[in-house]
């Protein structure tokens, strides 16, 4: 048996036969074109024919968030942009699906060149042509296989066509050479409780039928497993989902200990099963893909219906968050354009350096939503580096009437000046991925530096050590958000070491909850002191008794 490498994006394990995304057309060599109108008519039956079937598969999706994607596929295939280029690609001599897959490769290079989001959204166009060029040449069209029996899906990446699909009773779980934790993969997956793991490197080599084991936390794929080991790992899998359905109440330790356990949500449609509260609240999911701001009246109206869900719970709400792997078109007038190292440039609640309108904006619908509303509403503000940037953030929120403010800790020097920050504002929550990517200069989407941003790295444990210890100090508490205290095994660390509230997607709560539950405070404390110790992340997993990684 030999074990692969990714990025584990979504929880949970899982064992089956490979099984590949059925190949791409690929294009024959081009013919001469003698009917150009005829080409033409290809071009449109072809994204009349796509069309369609998105929409049917966008109709049919159980989920939400896969039925946009595939609607935003729609509006793409449909534009006429796409039609009209193609016509012109058709007049110069190329045959229809040559001229399509021209089209979409100019509009392919233009999203990797906007980089960090738009460039994860290139799999839906890659999908996209090869769906309309085997419109054009007759082809099935490409996608997930239907063998009649469970399977582990393995594809260069997945679009949302694919992953929309999805039936997790049959896909028991996901593996992609390519994509990043943000991708749809992952988020779909994430959504739809598949276990998956993406930046596999040599997955794409795996002959279909090969039986892997999946690892969705730590993103492991043990290779060439028995079947017996197999159904073990499904059966246990199977167990654990049972008794996390059954699964209620606040976070405890075994000996009463109260460790918050709340949701990272993007919006209202997020919140699912009963959460303690929010402990992030994305916001800038609602600016995304917009040339024009949010109003305020839509703001409010966004925020109330978060709030109103959760009468007497506690929602934290992250101010803005653009920049980088987040690039938000409205603001790109306000923004240096063509940044170096965008990660290391105007990002988070530095924007508000360049449109102040646009923070105290959205502090005042947050406050006009919390007063409409018995949720116990934070704010906190992401990305700050130095007290008086924590200080000046609080005040704009005492402003607008908004009384317990907090700041996200992520980068280290936040980190390292925890208590001087904590003078000014009333809780700390770190954000380990972007810690990690800052502490390690390593970039958070980058597959082939998964080591570097291991949350078990020792270095980052410190940090948080140091911030847990501020807090303690000050007396205010310091939670953590990244996708770190989804972990349960490292969740036992970040008890141990006085974190007080974890966040996590909702799907995550009931496997950290379950393993709070089964260990004390005391031992916690001697998990996360064992861990702390080590000088790698296989030791610090080994110290704490959590096997060598
Ligand atoms: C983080 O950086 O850990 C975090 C929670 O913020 P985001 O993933 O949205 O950058
Ligand atoms: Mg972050």
């Amino acid at each position: 048996m030999r074990e692969l490498r990714g990025i584990g994006v979504s929880p949970g394990r899982a064992a089956g036969p490979v099984l590949h995304l059925a190949p791409p057309p690929s294009l024959p060599s081009p013919p001469a074109v003698l009917d150009a109108e005829a080409e033409k008519d290809s071009v449109r039956r072809a994204v009349a024919l796509v069309a369609a079937e998105l929409t049917r598969r966008a109709d049919a999706a159980v989920e939400d968030t896969a039925a946009e994607v595939l609607r935003a596929q729609v509006l793409m295939a449909t534009d006429e942009t796409l039609t009209d280029a193609a016509d012109a690609a058709i007049e110069a001599g190329s045959a229809a699906p040559h001229a399509l897959a021209a089209v979409l490769a100019e509009h392919r290079a233009a999203f990797e060149a906007a980089g960090g989001y738009l460039a994860e959204r290139v799999s839906d166009l890659d999908d996209l042509r090869d769906r309309l060029v085997a419109a054009c040449l007759g082809r099935p069209m490409p996608g997930v296989p239907s063998p009649g029996h469970p399977f582990i899906l393995v594809a260069r990446d997945l679009a949302p066509a694919d992953t929309a699909g999805l039936d997790p009773s049959v896909v028991l779980g996901l593996v992609t050479a390519e994509g990043g934790p943000t991708s749809h993969t992952a988020i779909l997956a994430r959504t739809l409780g598949i276990p998956a793991v993406v930046r596999c490197t040599g997955i794409s080599q795996l002959a279909d039928a090969v039986v892997v084991a999946l690892d969705g936390g730590t993103g492991a794929v043990s290779v060439g497993v028995s079947h017996d080991e197999a159904a073990s790992v499904n059966a246990a899998a199977a167990r654990l989902r049972t008794s996390w359905a059954a699964s209620r109440g606040p976070g405890r330790t075994a000996d009463g200990h109260p460790v918050a356990l709340l949701a990272n949500i993007g919006g209202a449609r997020d919140l699912t099963g009963d959460v303690e509260g929010v402990g992030l609240f994305r916001t800038e999911l609602l600016y995304l893909d917009r040339t024009d701001p949010p109003g305020e009246q839509e703001q409010v109206e966004a925020y109330a219906a978060v709030f109103s869900a959760l009468p007497g719970r506690k929602v934290v709400v992250r101010t803005l968050d653009a920049g980088a792997d987040k690039p938000l078109p409205f603001l790109r007038g306000g923004l240096p354009a063509g940044e170096p190292n965008p990660a290391l440039g105007v990002r988070g609640l530095r924007v508000a350096r360049r449109a102040p309108q646009v923070l105290s904006t959205q502090l005042s619908a947050i406050a006009t939503a919390a007063a409409a509303t018995d949720a116990d509403v934070w704010v906190m503000a992401p990305m700050v580096a130095t007290p008086a940037e924590a200080a000046e953030f609080a005040a704009a929120c005492r402003a607008h009437g908004l009384p317990t403010t907090g700041v996200m800790i992520e980068v280290p020097a936040a980190a390292l000046r925890a208590p001087a920050i904590l003078r000014d504002v009333d809780f700390l929550s770190i954000g380990t991925n972007d810690l990690s990517q800052y502490t390690f200069a390593a970039d958070r989407m980058r597959g082939d530096l998964a080591e570097l941003l291991d949350p078990w790295q020792p270095a980052l444990i410190a940090l948080i050590a140091g911030c847990a210890a501020a807090g303690a100090t000050a007396g205010k508490p310091v939670g953590v958000c990244g996708e770190s205290a989804a972990d349960p095994d490292f969740a036992l660390v970040l008890t141990g070491l006085g974190i007080s509230s974890l966040s996590m997607a909702p799907r995550s709560i009931p496997a950290v909850r379950e393993a709070l539950a089964a260990h004390t405070l005391q031992e916690c404390r001697q998990i996360a002191k064992a861990a702390l110790a080590a000088d790698t992340p296989q030791a610090a997993r080994a110290a704490a008794g959590r096997g060598a990684g």
